[in-house]
């Protein structure tokens, strides 16, 4: 039987999410993706009528199949969480069953289980803030939609996860390198976001076989990126001072997390995983 990825953060053509989904489709896998409930409708819509269908073909000329979308908001864990203004919000209220328990429980429902689980998201809404300037609502806000939603997707996919499944998340360098620009507590998040890699790993290794690792991606202008709006600064510099001055392409990205799912990469797991041309070995710009 080929492997099942659930892949949570896919709502366009353009970030990582979508280019994981490709690498592991082409790898043989069945893909079925999370997206944010209120951009589902522009998602579904834009897949059904072929806005996607040149970026869905994979190398060997066929066209990457979603086997299902599900609407996720990875900021609440069940529905006793969701608060009354979302629930009576127009973009919430056309869908169901989003929380987090209830996605898993789906999942479960429609496919039985996974071999292979991606977090792929991230949202500070005081990003373009100094962390010196940041309220604490800002920052609590950007560790649970970017650090915590990948605990609670872990503690309630794990149950539902083959042994020898793969899990992977998307971490920046901002984490542990002064990078000015990226604030309101997300770098405080992939701080948080990598150390519980660690510590999920030997959670989810113990209990159940499953490795934990993340991949620390270079600059990339998907969508949430471009929120960011330093993230073309970031590209040049990157092309100007990493060891290998080429553009990052999403589908490097792609590559490395169907290497971190497979037997390959049976021993990998804890780890964070560079894939950013090498700029991070780098001391100074030059
Ligand atoms: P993206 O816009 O493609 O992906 C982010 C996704 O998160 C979007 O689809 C958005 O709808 C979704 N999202 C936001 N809040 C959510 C919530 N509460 N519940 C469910 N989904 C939610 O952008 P991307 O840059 O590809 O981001 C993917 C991951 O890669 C993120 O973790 C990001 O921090 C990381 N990353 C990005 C870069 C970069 O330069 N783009 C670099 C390193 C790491």
């Amino acid at each position: 039987r080929g492997k099942r990825a659930f892949i949570a953060g896919v709502a366009d053509d353009n970030g990582y999410g979508w280019a994981i989904a490709k690498s592991l489709a082409a790898a043989g896998a069945e893909i079925l993706v999370g997206t944010w409930v209120p951009a589902l409708n522009i998602f579904e819509s834009s897949l059904r009528r072929g806005k996607f269908d040149e970026s869905r073909v994979l190398p060997d000329g066929s066209l990457m199949n979603i086997a299902k979308v599900y609407p996720l908001d990875a900021v609440f864990d069940n529905p006793e969480d969701v608060p009354e203004d979302v629930k009576a919000n127009k973009r919430y209220a056309g869908s169901s069953n989003w929380t987090v328990q209830e996605v898993a429980e789906s999942v479960k429902k429609d496919f039985g289980s996974i071999d292979i689980l991606v977090h792929s998201l991230a949202n500070g809404p005081e990003v373009s803030k100094p962390l010196l300037e940041t309220s604490r609502k800002g920052y609590l806000a950007a560790i649970s939609a970017s650090s915590y939603s990948y605990v609670s997707l872990l503690k309630h996919f794990v149950p539902i996860m083959n042994p020898g499944g793969s899990s992977i998340s998307l971490t920046y360098i901002a984490s542990e390198r002064i990078i000015p620009g990226y604030g309101g507590g997300m770098s405080s998040a992939k701080a948080a976001l990598e150390s519980d890699t660690q510590v999920l790993a030997f959670e989810a290794g113990r209990k159940h076989k499953i490795r934990v690792n993340t991949i620390s991606a270079g600059p990339l202008g998907s969508r949430a990126a471009k929120a960011i709006g330093f993230i073309e600064k970031m590209i040049d510099y990157s092309f100007a001072n990493a060891p290998l001055q080429k553009e990052l392409s999403a589908g490097e990205v792609g590559n490395t997390a169907a290497f971190l799912a497979s037997p390959l990469a049976s021993a990998i797991t804890g780890a964070v995983i560079y894939v950013d041309n090498g700029l991070n070995a780098m001391g100074v710009g030059v």
